[in-house]
């Protein structure tokens, strides 16, 4: 049977390899009779898969040495409690986070925050209405942060950073969760970056923290234990039961991504696809987009029909041509295509024909 293009924003479509690997091996993993999900985490199997997808995604990012690659059973929502609840430790009087406002995530990240430290909005997108990432130059930092954070990738705003900010001493703590392994960059440069994996990375049920050796051992006492990103190195992920078959299919996700030729190769991808359906949007009448062009992700397309009357037919038809989950997120309306590294270049061609044909008709 052939599958249809899934646009999903998150969970996402999943390399078809991955997807007939995992039914593959199901029932019997390499031939030890069991399913993944059947195995102990300590048994040498477990231990081996989690440490492969350790080793493979170091090797990816290029993760220097210095850092711990985490996996941990909490959503990058849980996440906005649990990364101030860890990095908060350290300073003695109530400490202040440093947020730059880009959109949805962004402001989830630093609404959540505010339960355990002070914010500061050190630049907003909002009256531009997100389309802009406000520039460096002008984010307004306190002097001494804990840390700053930033979303390099807002999934349901469409804009992604092309730059990484200079934080000087102060840790920068990036949202990675929608643009992750879609291009090389240098990882020395951030104090903890967070990814949950069911955009790129897998399915849903894990979240990679990847943070710098000298950041962890600081949890605030109220952390829950097996929270605690000490911990979680110091048990290589398996503090408590992790999800295994989650961590799993991450471990054949990243193996795909090597053999697709790695991040440069995945970039490679993203910059073709994405510009195919950026050109198709700005030579049309009827699609727009309102993305500045110095920050439209690569990943995250959201787009308008000037006729918004015609959203459901648009719809509608495109299902009928095996274009699934094309709807924008409730907040926004529209349209948005997610094109992560899991979609062939031919899903993004079927859709700008869809998409020029539906003009031409309508
Ligand atoms: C999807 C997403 C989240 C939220 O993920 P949950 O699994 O729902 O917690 C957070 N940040 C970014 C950038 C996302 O794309």
């Amino acid at each position: 049977m052939e599958r249809p293009f899934n646009f999903s924003a998150g969970p996402a479509t999943l390399p078809e390899a991955v997807l007939e690997q995992a039914a593959a091996e199901m029932l019997n993993w390499r031939g030890r009779g069991v399913s993944v999900m059947e195995m102990s985490h300590r048994s040498e199997e477990v231990v081996g898969i989690i440490s492969q997808a350790e080793n493979d995604l170091r090797e990816l990012l290029a993760v220097p040495q210095t850092y711990r690659i985490l996996f941990i059973q909490a959503s990058p929502t849980a996440l906005n409690a649990v990364i101030p609840m860890n990095l908060l430790g350290k300073s003695r009087h109530l400490p202040t986070i440093d947020g730059i406002y880009t959109g949805v995530w962004s402001g989830r990240s630093l609404e959540e925050a505010k339960k355990y430290a002070a914010i500061n909005i050190a630049a907003s997108g909002e009256a531009a209405h997100f389309n802009q990432i406000p520039s460096p130059d002008i984010w307004r930092m306190t002097d001494d942060a804990a840390y700053v954070h930033i979303c390099s990738n807002e999934t349901i705003n469409g804009t992604e950073f092309f730059f990484t900010p200079d934080t000087g001493t102060v840790p920068l703590v990036a949202d990675m969760s929608s643009h992750i392994l879609s291009r090389p960059f240098d990882v020395a440069r951030y104090g903890l970056i967070f990814a949950g994996a069911q955009k790129i990375m897998g399915m849903a049920g894990v979240s990679v923290v990847i943070v710098r050796d000298d950041l962890t051992g600081y949890a605030l006492p109220i952390c829950p234990a097996a929270y605690d990103f000490g911990n979680l190195a110091a048990y290589h992920s398996c503090f408590n039961t992790p999800p295994v078959y989650a961590i799993y299919l991450c471990g054949l996700v990243l193996q795909w991504v090597k053999r697709q030729g790695g991040l440069t190769a995945m970039e490679a991808a993203a910059i073709k696809k994405s510009g195919l359906l950026y050109d198709c949007i700005d030579a049309s009448g009827l699609y727009v987009n309102p993305v500045d062009r110095t920050c439209r992700s690569r990943m995250n397309v959201p787009f308008f029909l000037r006729d918004e009357a015609l959203n459901a037919t648009f719809l509608a038809g495109a299902e009928q041509n095996g274009l699934l989950q094309l709807k924008g997120h409730r907040s926004m309306g529209g349209m948005r295509a997610s094109i992560y590294n899991a979609m062939p270049l031919a899903g993004v061609e079927k859709l700008v024909a869809y998409m020029r044909e539906f003009e031409r008709t309508h």
